[in-house]
């Protein structure tokens, strides 16, 4: 049986890179993909951070199709009918090489196009259904009645990973560890964005809303500025969804977004270009699945590594990182001939050294923190409601701004015992 060195399972971000990284050291690399091209089933928010895979990446990003420098945060809390925002704008994000949107249907085929020209094969509409064994261990991959063997597979096929879970490394899939995510791309010329979002050519928002968004589901919405379009969502965690009462539809949950004021003008005229759904790894630190068996490593979503940390989603630097750190693992395993786990913990450990797993080990507290109903409902509500009495002048004479303050912290419970000990614990994430 012919083998080659290694076969990626998925041309997502995590498994390009790797592919990449292979492609230099002249590997016999096969990446096969079950969509039309790579990019056309992969969806994001979708900003991707750039320092902290720098060094990791070196000149594998050169070139790439990026949309907007991400210079101007917001995020917003979102009431029923009013609303608050805060508002970031820096010289730093301006000079720095921060954030940028990007499209994954135009970066991971960009990605893969400068692959093929480093002679990686990448093959699309190939969807993989089962691993080959040879004992205990991974052999190859097997699509309909064709099989391909190699030293090494990895499993960078996403959130849902059968690979992993096939191979018996994925832990037992919990609602609380997964959300749904429903994405539009609203096409507005260059001119409407530049001045919709007080930016100038190249530079680019993003904005967070939780709240009313969500209609207190735990999750929010996003909105990224692209060069002539504008990226907008939600993202709904499942378990919530599941125990919601009375039951809300997850699509539902953007056309109502849409309609918000707050949104509508800044969407107002544009055309859909593209609508999307997709599966999102929440269960961070303690969602990670196991990374290696003997012939198997796991990269990407499909080990686990996004974060959401309240103020942002991380997913994209943690598959390019992942993708290139399991390359440098299999260079070495190919060094010494050996794929069995004892060589492939290498990967884990050379993890444990980056921002993927130290980043979060810090933050593993995040989910537990985020589970907490008065995030999504309470204070969206209240502070919007707070600051609109402090700025509502009516017929009545107006009370003092100390009273007002008061009385509204204590009415509204926001002084509640149970809520400042949930705050404080702010602490441990
Ligand atoms: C709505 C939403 C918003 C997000 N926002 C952000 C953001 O702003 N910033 C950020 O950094 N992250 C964000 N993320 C997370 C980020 O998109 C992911 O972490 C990232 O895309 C993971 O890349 P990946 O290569 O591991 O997986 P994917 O991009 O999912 O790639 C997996 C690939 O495997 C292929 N595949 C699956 N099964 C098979 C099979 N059996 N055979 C062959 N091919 C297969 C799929 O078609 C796919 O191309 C967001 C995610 C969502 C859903």
């Amino acid at each position: 049986m012919e083998k080659i060195d290694v076969v990626i399972v998925g041309g997502g971000l995590a498994g390009l890179s790797c592919a990449y990284k292979l492609a230099e050291k002249n590997m016999q690399v096969i990446v096969v993909e079950r969509g039309g091209f790579p990019g056309s089933k992969n969806v994001t928010g979708g900003r991707l951070y750039l320092l902290p895979i720098k060094d990791l990446a070196g000149d594998m990003l050169d070139g790439a199709p990026f949309e907007r420098k991400v210079v101007r945060e917001r995020w917003s809390l979102l009431g029923k009918d009013n609303s608050i925002s805060v508002d970031l704008m820096g010289e730093k994000f301006r000079t720095e090489d921060h954030s940028y949107t990007i499209l994954r249907a135009n970066f991971d085929r960009w990605f893969s196009d400068r692959l093929m020209e480093k002679g990686v094969f990448v093959i699309p509409k190939y969807r993989v259904d089962d691993l080959l064994w040879e004992g205990n261990r991974v052999i190859g991959i097997k699509a309909g009645d064709e099989e391909i063997y190699a030293n090494i597979v990895v499993a960078s096929d996403g959130v849902l990973s059968f690979m992993a879970e096939k191979a018996g490394l994925k832990p037992k899939m919990k609602p609380g560890n997964y959300a749904v995510g429903i994405k539009e791309v609203i096409e507005l010329p260059e001119e409407k964005i530049n001045d919709r979002f007080n930016v100038v050519n190249g530079e680019g928002c993003a904005q967070l809303f939780i709240g009313d968004v969500t209609k207190g589901i735990f999750g929010g919405g996003f909105l990224y500025t692209n060069k002539e379009s504008i990226s907008l969502g939600i993202v709904a965690g499942i378990k919530a969804l599941m125990e919601k009462s009375p039951t809300i539809e997850a699509h539902t949950l953007i056309d109502t977004f849409k309609e918000r004021y707050e949104v509508k003008r800044l969407i107002d005229g544009g055309n859909l270009l593209e609508y999307s759904a997709h599966i999102i790894p929440e269960g961070g630190y303690g969602g990670v699945s196991k990374l290696y068996g003997n012939g198997i490593i796991v990269v990407g979503d499909a080990a686990g590594f996004a974060l959401n940390m309240g103020v942002t989603v991380r997913g994209m630097e943690f598959a390019i990182a992942s993708g290139v750190i399991a390359a440098e693992t299999i260079i070495h395993a190919k060094e010494t001939d050996d794929y069995t786990e004892k060589t492939l913990s290498y990967y884990e450990n050379r993890l444990k050294e980056t921002f993927v797993m130290r980043d979060l080990q810090s933050f593993r507290n995040m989910p537990d923190f985020l589970d907490n109903d008065d995030l999504f409902t309470f204070y969206p509500r209240s502070f919007p409601d707070l600051l609109e009495k402090v700025m509502w002048f009516g017929g009545e004479p107006k009370e003092r701004l100390g009273r007002t303050l008061w009385n509204e912290l204590r009415n509204s419970g926001m002084l509640s015992f149970k809520r400042l000990k949930v705050l404080f614990g702010i602490k441990d994430i």
